[in-house]
Protein backbone atom coordinates (compact mmCIF):
# COMPACT_ATOMS: atom_id res chain seq x y z
CA UNK A 1 0.00 0.00 0.00
CA UNK A 2 1.18 3.30 -0.60
CA UNK A 3 1.65 6.11 2.01
CA UNK A 4 -0.66 8.44 2.58
CA UNK A 5 -0.19 12.43 1.56
CA UNK A 6 0.40 14.36 4.83
CA UNK A 7 0.96 18.26 5.63
CA UNK A 8 4.23 18.76 7.15
CA UNK A 9 4.22 21.21 10.04
CA UNK A 10 6.77 23.57 12.06
CA UNK A 11 9.08 22.08 14.63
CA UNK A 12 10.69 23.96 16.72
CA UNK A 13 13.75 23.10 18.83
CA UNK A 14 14.30 25.62 21.64
CA UNK A 15 17.61 24.91 24.43
CA UNK A 16 19.50 27.23 26.60
CA UNK A 17 22.00 27.86 24.42
CA UNK A 18 25.02 25.43 24.52
CA UNK A 19 22.37 22.21 25.06
CA UNK A 20 23.55 21.90 21.35
CA UNK A 21 20.31 22.07 19.79
CA UNK A 22 21.64 24.36 16.60
CA UNK A 23 24.08 21.33 15.76
CA UNK A 24 21.35 18.66 16.02
CA UNK A 25 18.99 21.28 13.75
CA UNK A 26 21.79 21.36 10.88
CA UNK A 27 21.98 17.97 10.81
CA UNK A 28 18.84 17.28 10.52
CA UNK A 29 18.09 19.01 7.88
CA UNK A 30 21.48 17.70 5.95
CA UNK A 31 19.91 14.27 6.58
CA UNK A 32 16.83 14.70 5.57
CA UNK A 33 15.54 16.27 2.36
CA UNK A 34 11.82 16.97 3.81
CA UNK A 35 13.36 19.27 6.58
CA UNK A 36 14.49 22.62 5.75
CA UNK A 37 16.76 24.78 8.52
CA UNK A 38 14.91 28.14 9.50
CA UNK A 39 17.18 30.81 8.93
CA UNK A 40 16.16 33.85 11.30
CA UNK A 41 16.51 37.68 10.94
CA UNK A 42 19.09 38.72 13.70
CA UNK A 43 20.82 42.03 14.62
CA UNK A 44 23.57 40.15 16.61
CA UNK A 45 27.26 40.72 14.55
CA UNK A 46 27.66 37.29 12.54
CA UNK A 47 30.32 34.99 14.37
CA UNK A 48 33.55 34.17 12.53
CA UNK A 49 32.54 31.23 9.93
CA UNK A 50 28.53 32.68 9.82
CA UNK A 51 27.46 33.55 6.56
CA UNK A 52 24.45 35.87 5.70
CA UNK A 53 21.35 34.21 4.56
CA UNK A 54 22.57 31.20 5.76
CA UNK A 55 23.02 31.16 9.71
CA UNK A 56 20.75 33.87 9.66
CA UNK A 57 19.80 37.21 7.76
CA UNK A 58 22.09 40.05 9.69
CA UNK A 59 20.01 43.04 9.44
CA UNK A 60 20.87 46.12 11.43
CA UNK A 61 18.36 47.14 14.16
CA UNK A 62 16.40 49.94 12.31
CA UNK A 63 15.73 47.12 9.56
CA UNK A 64 14.75 44.89 11.96
CA UNK A 65 12.41 47.24 13.61
CA UNK A 66 10.76 48.24 10.59
CA UNK A 67 10.14 44.67 9.85
CA UNK A 68 8.34 44.37 13.24
CA UNK A 69 6.29 47.53 12.50
CA UNK A 70 5.77 46.11 8.98
CA UNK A 71 4.42 42.69 10.96
CA UNK A 72 6.82 40.55 9.15
CA UNK A 73 7.36 38.39 11.94
CA UNK A 74 5.65 35.38 13.03
CA UNK A 75 7.53 35.52 15.79
CA UNK A 76 10.49 37.83 17.39
CA UNK A 77 12.27 38.56 20.84
CA UNK A 78 14.96 39.84 22.60
CA UNK A 79 17.63 37.45 23.75
CA UNK A 80 21.02 38.48 25.21
CA UNK A 81 20.42 41.78 24.13
CA UNK A 82 19.89 41.53 20.41
CA UNK A 83 16.55 41.23 18.44
CA UNK A 84 15.91 37.65 16.24
CA UNK A 85 13.24 36.79 14.54
CA UNK A 86 11.50 34.62 12.34
CA UNK A 87 9.80 35.71 8.84
CA UNK A 88 6.63 34.57 8.12
CA UNK A 89 7.72 34.32 4.23
CA UNK A 90 10.56 31.91 5.51
CA UNK A 91 7.60 30.12 6.82
CA UNK A 92 4.92 29.94 4.62
CA UNK A 93 7.73 29.00 1.75
CA UNK A 94 8.92 25.78 3.51
CA UNK A 95 5.05 24.77 4.12
CA UNK A 96 4.28 25.27 0.30
CA UNK A 97 6.93 23.06 -0.45
CA UNK A 98 5.52 20.50 1.77
CA UNK A 99 8.59 20.55 3.87
CA UNK A 100 9.17 20.64 7.75
CA UNK A 101 10.88 23.83 8.87
CA UNK A 102 13.07 23.23 11.89
CA UNK A 103 13.10 26.70 13.68
CA UNK A 104 15.99 27.12 15.80
CA UNK A 105 14.74 30.17 18.63
CA UNK A 106 14.42 30.28 22.16
CA UNK A 107 11.71 29.88 24.33
CA UNK A 108 9.81 33.19 24.13
CA UNK A 109 9.64 32.53 20.40
CA UNK A 110 8.69 29.22 21.15
CA UNK A 111 5.29 30.07 23.20
CA UNK A 112 4.61 32.60 20.43
CA UNK A 113 4.51 30.48 17.77
CA UNK A 114 2.48 27.92 19.70
CA UNK A 115 -0.68 30.78 20.16
CA UNK A 116 -0.07 32.06 16.30
CA UNK A 117 0.28 28.71 14.46
CA UNK A 118 -1.73 25.55 15.80
CA UNK A 119 -0.05 23.19 13.91
CA UNK A 120 3.15 23.81 15.61
CA UNK A 121 5.36 21.71 17.79
CA UNK A 122 7.68 21.91 20.19
CA UNK A 123 10.84 20.54 20.90
CA UNK A 124 12.61 21.21 24.21
CA UNK A 125 16.88 20.09 24.03
CA UNK A 126 18.03 19.44 27.86
CA UNK A 127 21.96 19.53 28.52
CA UNK A 128 22.86 16.47 30.03
CA UNK A 129 24.34 18.06 32.99
CA UNK A 130 24.97 22.03 34.10
CA UNK A 131 28.63 21.27 33.61
CA UNK A 132 28.45 20.03 30.17
CA UNK A 133 26.49 23.51 29.44
CA UNK A 134 28.97 25.68 30.99
CA UNK A 135 31.44 23.80 29.64
CA UNK A 136 30.29 24.08 25.81
CA UNK A 137 29.60 28.10 26.16
CA UNK A 138 33.12 28.22 27.35
CA UNK A 139 34.94 26.44 24.75
CA UNK A 140 32.50 28.61 21.83
CA UNK A 141 34.82 31.14 22.66
CA UNK A 142 32.74 33.79 20.63
CA UNK A 143 31.68 36.17 23.55
CA UNK A 144 33.27 38.15 26.06
CA UNK A 145 33.07 36.76 29.86
CA UNK A 146 30.36 38.46 30.27
CA UNK A 147 27.65 37.26 27.70
CA UNK A 148 28.71 33.77 28.80
CA UNK A 149 27.37 34.37 32.26
CA UNK A 150 24.82 36.00 30.66
CA UNK A 151 23.91 33.20 28.83
CA UNK A 152 24.30 30.94 32.08
CA UNK A 153 21.82 32.59 34.06
CA UNK A 154 19.53 32.97 31.00
CA UNK A 155 19.93 29.23 30.62
CA UNK A 156 18.56 28.71 34.26
CA UNK A 157 15.43 30.80 33.51
CA UNK A 158 14.83 28.82 30.34
CA UNK A 159 14.79 25.84 32.07
CA UNK A 160 11.70 26.49 33.90
CA UNK A 161 9.61 26.53 30.45
CA UNK A 162 10.27 23.02 29.27
CA UNK A 163 7.23 21.08 30.47
CA UNK A 164 5.24 23.58 28.22
CA UNK A 165 6.34 21.96 25.38
CA UNK A 166 5.90 18.61 23.34
CA UNK A 167 8.73 16.74 23.43
CA UNK A 168 12.05 17.02 25.52
CA UNK A 169 15.30 15.51 24.04
CA UNK A 170 18.33 14.74 26.40
CA UNK A 171 21.32 15.60 24.37
CA UNK A 172 23.75 13.65 26.29
CA UNK A 173 25.36 12.13 22.50
CA UNK A 174 24.69 13.89 19.70
CA UNK A 175 23.84 10.85 17.14
CA UNK A 176 21.26 9.97 19.47
CA UNK A 177 19.72 13.01 20.39
CA UNK A 178 19.69 13.69 16.52
CA UNK A 179 18.02 10.37 16.18
CA UNK A 180 15.18 11.18 18.65
CA UNK A 181 14.47 14.14 16.70
CA UNK A 182 14.22 12.75 13.93
CA UNK A 183 11.75 10.22 14.95
CA UNK A 184 9.04 12.82 16.47
CA UNK A 185 9.58 14.81 12.82
CA UNK A 186 8.68 11.10 11.62
CA UNK A 187 6.16 10.44 14.42
CA UNK A 188 4.32 13.70 13.53
CA UNK A 189 4.26 13.04 9.87
CA UNK A 190 2.62 10.24 10.18
CA UNK A 191 -0.46 11.87 12.85
CA UNK A 192 -4.08 10.86 11.23
CA UNK A 193 -4.56 14.56 11.35
CA UNK A 194 -1.88 15.52 8.80
CA UNK A 195 -3.08 12.91 6.16
CA UNK A 196 -4.49 14.74 3.45
CA UNK A 197 -5.97 11.80 2.06
CA UNK A 198 -7.15 9.62 4.65
CA UNK A 199 -10.72 9.75 4.24
CA UNK A 200 -10.16 8.82 0.09
CA UNK A 201 -8.11 5.70 1.54
CA UNK A 202 -10.21 4.90 4.23
CA UNK A 203 -13.14 4.77 1.62
CA UNK A 204 -11.33 2.87 -1.05
CA UNK A 205 -10.70 0.16 1.46
CA UNK A 206 -14.46 0.13 2.87
CA UNK A 207 -15.17 -0.42 -1.02
CA UNK A 208 -12.61 -3.25 -1.07
CA UNK A 209 -13.64 -4.82 1.85
CA UNK A 210 -17.89 -4.22 0.52
CA UNK A 211 -16.53 -5.97 -2.61
CA UNK A 212 -14.77 -9.09 -0.94
CA UNK A 213 -17.84 -9.08 1.23
CA UNK A 214 -20.38 -9.09 -1.79
CA UNK A 215 -18.70 -11.21 -4.38
CA UNK A 216 -15.73 -13.65 -2.61
CA UNK A 217 -16.22 -13.97 0.74
CA UNK A 218 -17.57 -16.95 1.65
CA UNK A 219 -18.16 -17.39 5.52
CA UNK A 220 -16.65 -21.61 6.78
CA UNK A 221 -19.86 -21.25 9.23
CA UNK A 222 -21.93 -20.93 6.11
P1 LIG B 1 22.83 32.62 18.99
O1 LIG B 1 23.13 34.09 19.11
O2 LIG B 1 23.66 31.80 19.95
O3 LIG B 1 22.89 32.13 17.58
O4 LIG B 1 21.32 32.44 19.46
C1 LIG B 1 20.91 32.92 20.68
C2 LIG B 1 19.50 32.47 20.95
O5 LIG B 1 18.60 33.09 20.04
C3 LIG B 1 19.30 30.97 20.82
O6 LIG B 1 18.55 30.52 21.92
C4 LIG B 1 18.50 30.85 19.55
O7 LIG B 1 17.67 29.72 19.56
C5 LIG B 1 17.68 32.12 19.59
N1 LIG B 1 17.15 32.47 18.28
C6 LIG B 1 17.74 32.31 17.07
N2 LIG B 1 16.90 32.68 16.10
C7 LIG B 1 15.77 33.07 16.70
C8 LIG B 1 14.51 33.56 16.21
O8 LIG B 1 14.25 33.68 15.02
N3 LIG B 1 13.57 33.87 17.14
C9 LIG B 1 13.78 33.73 18.47
N4 LIG B 1 12.78 34.03 19.29
N5 LIG B 1 14.95 33.27 18.97
C10 LIG B 1 15.92 32.94 18.09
Amino acid sequence: MSSLVHRTCPIVLSAPSGAGKTTIARALVRDSEDVVFSVSATTRPARDGEADGVDYDFLSETVFRAMIEADEFVEWAEVHGHLYGTSRRALQAALDEDRFLILDVDVQGAMQMRERVPDVVLVFVLPPSADALVERLAERGTEGEDTVAQRIENARAELEQASRFDYIVINENLDQAIEEVRSIVSAEGRRADRAIDLSDRIRQLQAQIDRILAEDFVSPRK
